[in-house]
């Protein structure tokens, strides 16, 4: 079993067409002729474009206009004037066009690589592809071409490049595994869109896997296994048909009101990364924004985002989701969220260390534009605002006060914003949770944030495979946490959500309802079949269940007695 990141939902059962790009190296040899060699360059591009141009003329009947225009990247870097420029004087140079093609992408290529930026980082991958291209038309080699695959095809590539995607016939795979590539890569990006399940970034995946192999391409899970036992096969073509059938099924549900069994109304909304992603949300039919991680507005800058740069942000999102419920969390730096411009000092213990709403506080000017750009969004929508990583009451206080420095700024300089913003917080350190009900006095709403709770809890750090087995939501301890939790927040007649992982736990759900929890954030493509299991349970079945669950002594009873329930 191989392990990578979960690219695109769904279970992939195929064999393997390992494509390992065409061998496109050449010997330098100066032209005789440079006008000829110039001719052949161009005679390249032009063949270069025609084919990128037809490849966007099929993504768009196939998989939409959005997606195509990541492909209009390759006509702007083959036709880009500086590069053209470049390639045309190395040639005259005495340069062959190879050489004078190769060296110019490559140094295009690095300035992208090396960038701190991911999404300019990503751009990378298409100035590549535009080299690639092109040198294959001068050597007359063919690119790994995906449009005639058989039947059940597992793509196993080094990178997914836009146009290899561009010209895959959907019909015939069933999956694909890439060697690079984050969630955010247009490998990614268009997997979603062609809803081909697909695990990226897994090692050495171009050796590992043999061309023929049977594959198993676990996307949800971002597993890949390769030569599966019989066991293996029948266990995940079950899962692969319930996943098509539940998929299919939730349909039903689009639209329709978020109840229990009983009719008891509660929110289900959506986890974004970043402005573009309440597209998803609108989508997948979620009823607002349970927590936008306003951190990756800052990882995907070179310096800290601007007031006015934050406030289009956040606004873009409010105006999105016109008068829908919008929580922002604040910047929750540190731990696993490195921002290099931050230049945080290594520390022994990082999770533990200072990061989240410790930073902010120490930084309070900074804290404060990002505050201040909040503030002047909320004028546009129901935004709310998020403070993480709280064990405190007095970093709430701080935070609030902080809050009103900034609505008194924004008064002064004679800008409206929401007078009653509300200002909550997230509930993942066990400190929080043992005085919840402190807290629930000085914050309008909490989300429990299961992904640190649990962690913190358990004292088990989620990377570790060795103790994998306490990093559970299904712990005694940890549902004895959730419930005090959402009870503090239910006494004192506050909104209760979880934006945890947990909250989109089909298992988890009955014990949700019985505690009481009054919101669901969970991943856009999580939100039908949420809104599903919700509707299955009835609060007297689910007091019911719950009330044995918490009389069990192991996370293993526990799951085993959701599980059975499920059934
Ligand atoms: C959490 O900890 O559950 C959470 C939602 O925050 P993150 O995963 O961003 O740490
Ligand atoms: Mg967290």
């Amino acid at each position: 079993m191989f392990e990578g990141i979960n690219g695109s939902d769904g279970i992939g059962i195929g064999v393997a067409v390992v494509a390992i790009a065409p061998d496109l190296s050449f010997t330098p040899t100066a032209p005789s002729d440079i006008e000829a060699e110039k001719a052949r360059y161009s005679a390249a591009l032009q063949k270069f474009i025609d084919q990128t141009n037809a490849q966007i003329a099929r993504m768009e009947a196939t998989i939409g206009k959005e997606s195509a225009a990541i492909m209009q990247a390759h006509i702007e870097f083959a036709e880009d004037d500086g590069i053209k420029e470049t390639i045309c004087s190395s040639i005259e140079s005495g340069m062959c066009a190879e050489q004078a093609v190769s060296e110019a992408y490559d140094m295009y290529y690095n300035m992208f690589a090396n960038m701190d930026d991911e999404l300019f980082r990503e751009r990378a991958a298409d100035v590549a592809d535009v080299k690639t291209g092109l040198l294959a038309d001068l050597l007359g080699k063919e690119v790994v071409n995906l449009s005639v695959l058989p039947e059940h095809s597992i793509v196993v590539v080094s990178e997914l490049t836009p146009s290899m995607t561009a010209d895959i016939d959907k019909e015939h795979v069933a999956g694909i595994v890439t060697e690079t590539g984050g969630r955010t890569s247009h490998s990614a990006i268009i997997a979603r869109a062609l809803e081909i399940p697909a695990v990226l970034s897994v090692k050495d995946a171009t050796s590992v896997i043999k061309h023929g192999n049977m594959v198993i391409v676990d996307g949800t899970r971002g597993k890949v296994i390769a030569e599966p036992t019989d066991a293996e096969l029948i266990k995940y073509r079950s899962k692969a048909s319930a996943f098509a059938q539940e998929k299919a099924a939730l349909e039903a549900y689009r639209g329709k009101e978020t109840v229990t069994g009983d009719n008891n109304k509660v929110l289900l909304v959506a986890n974004i990364g970043n402005p573009d992603d309440a597209n998803a949300a609108i989508e997948h039919d979620a009823e607002g924004v349970g927590l936008f991680r306003s951190e990756f507005l800052f990882m995907d800058a070179v310096e800290l985002p601007s007031e006015d740069e934050q406030f289009a942000a956040y606004q873009k999102v409010a105006l999105r989701m016109k008068n829908q419920p919008v929580i922002i969390r604040t910047l929750d730096v540190g731990g696993d969220k490195n921002i290099p411009y931050l230049h945080l000092q290594k520390e022994d213990n990082p999770f533990m260390g200072y990061r989240a709403v410790r930073y902010c506080l120490d930084n309070k000017d900074q804290y404060k534009v990002q505050l201040t750009a909040l503030l002047r969004a909320s004028a546009f929508g129901d935004i709310k605002i998020m403070i993480p990583l709280v064990t405190a009451v007095e970093e709430i206080r701080q935070a609030r006060a902080l809050i009103e420095e900034c609505k008194a700024d924004l008064d002064k300089r004679g800008i409206s914003y929401n007078k009653n913003i509300e200002v909550g917080t997230m509930i993942e350190t066990p400190a929080a949770s043992l005085v919840a009900d402190n807290l629930a006095e000085e914050a309008d709403f909490f989300s429990i944030g299961t992904n640190d709770l649990i962690g913190y809890t358990m004292c088990a750090d989620r990377g570790n495979d060795k103790v994998a087995y306490l990093y559970e939501v299904y712990q005694p301890a940890v549902l004895r946490s959730l419930k005090r939790i959402i009870s503090a927040a239910n006494k004192a007649g506050i909104m209760v959500g979880m934006c945890g992982e947990a909250a989109a736990d089909p298992l988890l759900i009955p014990v949700l309802i019985s505690f009481g929890l009054d919101e669901y954030s969970v991943n856009p493509p999580s939100i039908l079949r949420t809104r599903r299991v919700l509707s299955l349970w009835t609060k007297e079945q689910a007091d019911a269940l719950t009330e044995k669950v918490l009389t069990l002594k192991t996370a293993a009873e526990v799951k085993a007695a959701l599980q059975a329930a499920a059934r």
